[in-house]
């Protein structure tokens, strides 16, 4: 095994770790009892992973009064590799005191460009979903990505860079406190709901995010590939309306 497979187990291993610190998953079918799921292997590619190498050390995590505060604490972040290759670190932009907040995987072209979340095509299709379908405002919600910095060429994210920029947004979190948190796309909603299930498993099954009620849901960049499941997400949308006004 050569070395650059060891380093990638690795940082799996520790990504894998520092999900399962943060608890175990809570998942119920939409309108079901949310059950304490009991904690998932992940898959046949985790064996390797008992033989962590490091063990992950949580960042210190003052307390931010606010967003700007965050945004001070990222500063010109060199944390990952991510760094050498952006233009623009992309914080998320909308209403601080947001009652409902969109999380997607991290910036793409058009983001890294303008240094804001979801404003390509995927973002077109995300503020129809809110302002068409939820008749809500874009700029009364807020819109984040686990990542603040682009992958090179779109790809996914690597968990090492995962682990890295997850304490930004876990704190953006814990600061807007929204009512509802919408996962999009599998990363998202993985790390939202601390479980390694595939995105089609997990969709539409809401959960809880520090005692925030999640819901899981398709990218708005899946839904340019595969029309056809906009249906499933304006169901979801329709679930996160209604906990909206409860
Ligand atoms: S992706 Fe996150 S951790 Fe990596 S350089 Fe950008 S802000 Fe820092």
């Amino acid at each position: 095994m050569d070395d650059e497979i060891l380093r990638d187990l690795a940082a799996r291993a520790r990504y894998f770790e520092s999900l399962s610190s943060l608890g175990a998953p809570r998942i119920a079918p939409v309108g079901g009892e949310i059950a304490v799921a009991a904690p998932r292997a992940a898959g046949p590619s985790s064996a390797p992973m008992a033989a962590a190498p490091t063990a992950v050390v949580p960042r210190p995590a003052p307390a931010y009064p606010n967003l700007e505060a965050i945004r001070e604490w990222i500063g010109d972040c060199q944390r990952c590799q991510l760094a050498g290759t952006r233009k623009n670190i992309v914080f998320g932009q909308g209403n601080p005191n947001a009652q409902l907040m969109f999380v997607g995987e991290a910036p793409g072209a058009d983001e890294d460009e303008q240094g804001l979340a979801f404003v390509g095509r995927a973002g077109q299709l995300l503020t129809d979903i809110i302002e068409k379908g939820m008749k809500l405002r874009r700029e009364d919600v807020f819109i984040a990505n686990i990542l603040k910095c682009r992958p090179p060429g779109n790809r996914n994210p690597e968990p090492d860079e995962i682990l890295q920029c997850h304490p930004f947004l876990e704190k953006q979190i814990e600061t807007i406190h929204p009512k509802v948190l919408v996962g999009l796309g599998k990363f998202s909603c993985q790390w939202l709901l601390k479980t390694m299930e595939p995105i089609t498993k997990l969709r539409g099954r809401m959960g809880t995010f520090n005692g925030i009620q999640v819901m899981p849901t398709y990218h708005p960049a899946y839904l340019l590939r595969n029309p056809s499941a906009k249906k499933d997400v304006w169901e979801d949308m329709k679930v996160v309306l209604t906990l909206l006004q409860g």
